[in-house]
């Protein structure tokens, strides 16, 4: 007796080639695993699904396949509450902070001008990124499929879009933000807080043409960085106020 697979939703992308556009998949039962690892073997991460039924039955993602079940298997919906317990990851996010990696780098500074706390490292790569992922109890961004198959990353998606600005687009809508609490309010390089500084003490730091025109400065007190609302901050408005 075969076992048979129902993919929905966005998890029909990132099936692989073979079974691209398939209605449902039939397997013979060959050995015992749990549904997690055969699911990652069509191509999706576990970090894209949203709910495994078989046979009428919501399973989580230890449950043992064996011949004869029918699986239906969706993707996760929007709003997506990381904040909230579901059976498949029973244990939720404190709050929703995201962790990028080298295949969505420029999205770090979009998400971090938008105003979310958003870790960065680029010479972090597989199982310790994974580590580091869980530690900070983060959602891990990145179009490396592999990366998200990790057990330790719980909360990820495979970002989908190309450019930063849709791929910002993308998050706020998977995430379900329609405002943003502190837009311009972090650190584009480091991702700390900016703290108000008066343009007399900062004064010796700038150009002619800034001094002539701004008056409003912040810095960074860790990495010593200084941001005003400069032609960078009008042209991310622009863009936030058009995605929102
Ligand atoms: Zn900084």
């Amino acid at each position: 007796m075969s076992i048979c697979f129902r993919f929905h939703g966005s998890l029909t992308e990132l099936l692989h080639n073979r079974w691209q556009g398939r209605k449902e998949v039939l397997l013979p039962f060959t050995r015992a695993a749990a549904i997690k690892d055969v699911l990652e073997a069509f191509g999706p991460p576990h970090t894209e699904i949203g709910s495994i039924v078989c046979n009428g039955q919501e399973v989580d993602f230890s449950w043992p396949v064996s011949s004869g079940q029918e699986f239906e298997i969706d993707s996760i919906s929007a709003p997506w509450d990381v904040t909230k317990t579901s059976l498949l990851r029973p244990l939720p996010l404190p709050s929703l902070k995201f962790y990028t990696d080298l295949t969505v780098g420029r999205l770090t500074h979009y998400l971090r001008m938008a105003g979310f706390d958003t870790m960065y490292d680029p010479d972090q790569r597989g199982r310790p990124l994974a580590v580091s992922v869980q530690r900070e109890q983060r959602v891990l961004l990145t179009k490396n499929l592999d990366l998200l198959k990790y057990k330790e990353v719980e909360f990820g998606r495979a970002v989908r879009a190309v450019g930063p600005a849709g791929q910002l687009w993308e998050v706020l809508c998977l995430f379900g933000v329609t405002t943003l609490k502190r837009p311009f309010s972090r650190c584009l390089a480091c991702n700390r807080l900016l703290e108000p500084v008066k343009k007399e003490t900062v004064m010796h730091r700038l150009e002619p043409l800034t001094i002539r025109y701004y008056n409003e400065f912040y810095i960074c007190r860790f990495c010593d960085r200084l941001f005003w609302p400069g032609s960078h901050v009008e042209r991310m408005r622009t863009i936030l106020n058009g995605l929102m």
